[in-house]
């Protein structure tokens, strides 16, 4: 079949897509951001922007050690980072179809979405948290919603594919049904909202009951959105909420750990473990040896990456042979228990050793129960955990595709020979 710029599947496959971090440099201070406190560390040693060459080489592991199809660029705010339009063009070259996470107040000026396009971008992800002064006091900047808007307008009118990441915090709740009409009245191919994202460094303090709502003060507005945008053919993801949260009809909508690597516009853990170790967040040091998911990777990643750098440095051969060794054993280990399974087995790891996902005792009767991460650890601290509501209309499942084989996602016609 002749690709076309955009068709849907219900094929549910591994995403191919990995996810780089340039620096913890931003033009924004949103105060849900999980890298704040590098941000505002000027001495941290992710916050400065590496250099090209280095971003270059981990976007060639990407494409040719990992066999990444796309990525997601980040900064901070990747449209600060001075060698962006040459980083761009790299990874198209090599066929690594970028994508700019972004919070576009860099591209409201005239013909920048252009100078993207020219460069090889395949789509921004636009971060839009609600509209109007909700949006400016969310991110921080005054004005900012003005520029989010123009460079949306650009977007739609050069016909330049993108996506609209929206943060649920406790004031855009309210506006989630007009975030909503954004992304069908600017034509966006899929709008993700957000609950409450469990990544990296928040610290106590930052996450706070008068920006985090309860789940169920979400519901009401979230399920008009989403019924809005699904009636509009847009595709709508919803990440990191306990399934049972949903609606029957937009189950097929809700993101957990072990759904996300069937989302195409999601990052792939393998690659992903790699890239979120500090020697590929800092803009000093070589990138550090690459290595597959399965036969301890984990515990390479959850190591002190700064030592494995210098050891790595320092005895290159032992090192070589080590990694050399681990990617071999990986590799059996996925091709006799399949890669599904080790994916899944990283989900759960994530939800339970990183976020500490706790279930309610009432969980226990929940047919869902093996495919769900329950509630995040912080957020139980916060509220408890009684809003559950066990699933007892399906039969017990442990396939983490149960509900969302039956949801539409949109594949773009560079990922077409392989999603499809
Ligand atoms: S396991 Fe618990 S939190 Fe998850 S869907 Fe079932 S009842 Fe809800």
């Amino acid at each position: 079949m002749e690709p076309t710029a955009v068709q849907k599947t219900t094929r549910r496959v591994l995403t191919r897509r990995g996810v780089v971090w340039l620096g913890q440099t931003c033009n924004q201070r949103c105060y849900f951001c999980y890298f704040i406190n590098r941000i505002e560390d000027h001495k941290h040693p992710e916050h400065a922007f590496m250099s090209l060459d280095k971003a270059c080489r981990i976007m060639d592991t990407l494409r040719y050690f990992y066999g990444n199809r796309s990525v997601d660029i980040q900064g901070g705010e990747p449209t600060v980072y001075k060698d962006i339009l040459p980083l761009v063009s790299h990874c198209a070259k090599i066929g690594l179809y970028p994508t700019l996470i972004t919070n576009g107040l860099m591209l409201a000026k005239t013909d920048e979405v252009a100078r993207y396009r020219d460069a090889g971008l395949r789509d921004f992800l636009v971060s839009l948290h609600g509209v109007g002064d909700i949006h400016d006091e969310v991110v921080g900047v005054t004005g900012a919603y003005t520029k989010i808007m123009a460079a949306i307008e650009q977007m739609q009118e050069l016909q330049f594919p993108f996506r609209l990441n929206c943060t649920m915090s406790k004031p855009v709740v309210r506006t989630l049904e007009e975030v909503a009409q954004k992304a069908i009245d600017y034509g966006a191919l899929a709008m993700n909202y957000i609950a409450f994202n469990p990544f990296n460094d928040q610290e106590t303090g930052r996450r706070r009951t008068d920006t985090v709502p309860r789940y169920s003060e979400i519901m009401p507005a979230l399920t008009a959105a989403m019924d809005r945008l699904e009636e509009a053919g847009i595709e709508v993801n919803v990440r990191y909420m306990p399934l049972c949260l949903a609606e029957p009809r937009h189950r097929k909508n809700f993101y957990n750990y072990q759904q996300l690597s069937y989302d195409l516009h999601e990052w792939d853990y393998q690659s992903w473990l790699w890239t979120m170790m500090a020697t590929q967040m800092m803009r000093d040091g070589n990138p550090g040896p690459p290595f597959r998911l399965g036969a301890g990777a984990r515990r390479l990643y959850l190591g002190n990456a700064v030592y494995l750098r210098d050891a790595y440095e320092r005895h290159p051969v032992r090192r070589g042979l080590k990694y050399t060794a681990q990617r071999l054993l990986a590799r059996v280990q996925q091709l006799t228990a399949g890669k599904e399974t080790l994916y899944r087995k990283e989900a759960i790891g994530r939800a339970q050793d990183d976020c500490h996902y706790k279930y309610d005792d009432q969980c226990a009767l929940c047919n869902a129960r093996e495919i769900c991460d329950g509630f995040h650890g912080d957020y139980a601290e916060f509220f408890g955990t009684e809003e559950v509501r066990p699933i007892r209309d399906i039969p017990c499942t442990t396939d983490p595709c149960h509900f969302i084989r039956e949801q539409e996602k949109v594949v773009l016609a560079e990922d077409q020979a392989w999603a499809l």
